[in-house]
């Protein structure tokens, strides 16, 4: 293990133990998902998780949790203690999440790039209705370029949020109403857009836990699972091991806005 994890496991620890612990928060824990099984040229972090850790991860999920489903309803069900999982990207081998969601009934959001819709190791528009026929998906769009949305200008942003809500749409013949930000990146153009342009909700890569007294629909709070990411780590990171970290974005974000 690097110094770096060493250290980053070690305050995680010691800020659940000794602070969050004792805090009695109600709400909502969003993970994030990427690819299944797949080697990804570009997954130097972990993105892509093993068919068997994601088959362990949602039997225990489905045995401990309330896994709720990331939908127009999100906001009236945040009185009680549950969990939505999400996946970024679009990775073709999400056909296989599908498979273990249905078979355990889990709801899950998938949000897409468009522009890599049927690109090597991406779905195609034909698995893409495979989705939208199920009633336990609901998706939503990921960019058209995977672009920061951040560094684009204001015309650029809503032509990459407009495109892929049209492309989407256009595939699976329904309104589509959520979005989440290609990684995590956005500002206040990106909320002034949004709304602007037809998405009811948009969810940031920001960490933390969504409570009725904090939730922004704009900027959901999510938390990313990885490879490494063993039943222990998993547990950890929905408890609020890892919600410390949101401080040191807050100021990363101030300083970049
Ligand atoms: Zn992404």
């Amino acid at each position: 293990m690097s110094f770096k994890k060493y250290l980053k496991e070690q305050l995680a620890f010691l800020y659940y133990n000794f602070y969050h612990k004792h805090t009695t928060q109600i709400g909502n824990r969003i993970l994030i998902y990427h690819a299944i099984g797949s080697k990804l040229a570009h997954d130097s972090y972990g993105i892509s998780i093993t068919k068997e850790r994601f088959l362990e991860h949602m039997q225990f999920l489905k045995e401990q949790y309330t896994i709720i489903a990331l939908d127009e309803h999100y906001e009236d069900k945040l009185d009680t203690n549950t969990l939505c999982i999400t996946f970024d990207d679009g990775y073709k081998d999400n056909l296989y999440a599908l498979e273990v969601c249905q078979m355990y009934g889990i709801p899950f959001t998938l949000y897409i790039t468009t522009g890599t819709i049927g690109q090597k190791d991406y779905l195609n528009a034909q698995d893409i209705r495979l989705f939208a026929k199920s009633s336990i998906c609901t998706l939503g769009t990921h960019g058209a370029t995977h672009t920061r949305l951040a560094m684009l200008s204001y015309e650029k942003q809503e032509d990459e949020l407009r495109k892929s809500k049209q492309t989407l749409e256009d595939i699976i013949g329904k309104k589509v109403l959520h979005v989440s930000y290609p990684h995590g990146s956005y500002n206040a153009d990106t909320i002034d857009l949004i709304g602007k342009i037809g998405y009811n909700i948009a969810s940031s890569s920001h960490i933390g836990f969504n409570t009725k007294e904090n939730v922004d629909l704009r900027r959901l709070k999510r938390i990313e699972i990885i490879a490494s990411d063993d039943i222990q780590n998993l547990e950890r990171k929905i408890l609020g091991y890892y919600d410390y970290l949101a401080f040191k974005e807050k100021n990363l974000t101030e300083h970049k806005s």
